[in-house]
């Protein structure tokens, strides 16, 4: 039989143990890194256990869809990193997103949003939703007084990015749950862009945390994946059925690969903070004379909640930069096409520095004034900065900065 590590043995574990012995289930083959389990079925040594299992009265794996040993082995190293009683991982982030907001919402119910989100996040709030009555109001994200207007009405759900993609707006999480909870309603966060190892929402009162793994958990570029942590009422309640009637699973292969990225994910988020950061000091310099319009990073003291992101994200400021430049869409074409080493890319969290003009790309679909009132102006920029050496970046936006 499989061997693993009781919950509450593993509980006491510190970070960087969790990380990378948390659901581990070895096999009687005694093997230290955890088997790939690449199967859609498991047989039942008679037809008694199959009905057993289908009752849910026996221990054990019936159909991939529902349940698998890799993917559970990365489920559990995801719910002790979190502290989350329960974590079940999706085939990708948006996956995560949309089975968190629609597990839950029924007609007549009421989202409010901060504005600031990933694109695909608000297609699902501005398109979906509305369309299965679901009304969806949006506040501005670090401004708790719009919060608490529009909380005053009652809701089902809270919905955030903190730091938001791709403006990098600081939410106060714990002031947003006293809000929200007030009013009824449950709070989602998607917790991508501050990771697991620097933001943990559960210890300021969030309900549910949603992650894309395709970023800094996987980041080394390789695959998708996603993952919703929350407590097991919720998941009683909602979380389960939906996702084993809908669909939206993780390939034991995918998870393999965020088991291994989650191995070294504080390692690497630390050096992507301190690369972050000086590049983040490198373009404050740039834009001191006058050579770049702005730079914006939340670990930067001219960031307008650089107190609060260093309350909540464990005294770093993340790993994701903004540059926004003169010369409106034509300027910053001309920065990203001089770039030598960084890459041109939308995604982030990788091992590689990219760098996206999210005007074009991620956020194009937002009406033009939407963009403007969010400052995804045309010369703005998002660059994610990886594991390279710093000073290699910094020459490389030196020269392309012209
Ligand atoms: C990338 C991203 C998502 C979507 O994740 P996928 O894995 O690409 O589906 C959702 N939210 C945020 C904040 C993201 O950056």
């Amino acid at each position: 039989m499989a061997r693993r590590t009781p919950r509450e043995v593993a509980d006491k574990w510190k970070l960087a143990t969790r990380l990378v012995r948390g659901g581990t289930n070895r096999s009687d083959f005694g093997e230290t890194c955890e088997a790939i389990f690449m199967t859609s079925g498991f047989r039942y040594d008679n037809a008694e256990i199959a009905e057993a299992r289908f009752k849910g009265e026996a221990e054990g794996f019936t159909y991939s869809r529902l349940g698998n040993p890799t993917t559970a082995g990365f489920e559990e190293r995801m719910a002790l990193l979190e502290g989350a009683e329960v974590a079940r991982a999706t085939s990708s982030g948006m996956a995560a997103v949309n089975a968190a907001l629609m597990c839950q919402l029924k007609s007549g119910d009421r989202v409010v949003s901060a504005r600031a989100l990933f694109g695909s996040c608000r297609y699902i709030l501005d398109d979906i939703l509305p369309r299965f009555g679901v009304a969806v109001d949006y506040v501005e994200g670090s401004d708790i007084e719009s919060w608490r207007r529009a909380l005053a009405t009652p809701a089902t759900v809270a919905f955030l990015e903190t730091p938001a993609n791709p403006t990098l707006d600081v939410i106060d999480i714990a002031a947003v749950c006293d809000l929200a909870h007030k009013a009824g309603a449950r709070v989602v966060i998607d917790n991508v862009f501050a990771t697991p190892v620097l933001q943990r929402p559960f210890e300021f009162g969030c309900d549910v945390v949603v992650y894309s793994a395709t970023k800094h958990i996987d980041g080394q570029g390789r695959c998708l994946g996603g993952a919703v942590l929350c407590r097991r009422d919720f998941f009683d309640d909602y979380l389960n059925q939906y996702l084993r009637h809908t669909g939206p699973s993780l390939s034991p292969f995918n998870a393999w690969l965020l088991l291994k990225g989650l191995e070294t994910l504080d390692l690497r988020i630390e050096r992507h903070c301190d690369n972050a950061l000086s590049v983040a000091r490198f373009l404050e310099g740039a834009e001191a004379k006058g050579r770049i319009r702005k730079v914006s990073y939340p670990g930067l003291e001219s960031h307008p909640q650089h107190n609060l992101a260093l309350a909540q994200m464990s005294g770093k400021g993340g790993s994701i930069i903004t540059i926004e430049v003169e010369g409106g869409r034509a300027g910053a074409f001309a920065l990203m096409n001089r770039l030598g080493l960084i890459d041109i890319s939308n995604n982030l969290g990788d091992s590689k520095t990219l760098i996206t003009h999210p005007a074009s790309t991620t956020h194009q679909r937002l009406p033009a004034p939407e963009r403007e009132h969010l400052g995804i102006t045309e010369g703005f920029m998002r660059l994610s900065v990886g594991l390279e050496d710093a000073r290699d970046l910094i020459d490389d936006l030196d020269q392309a900065i012209g």
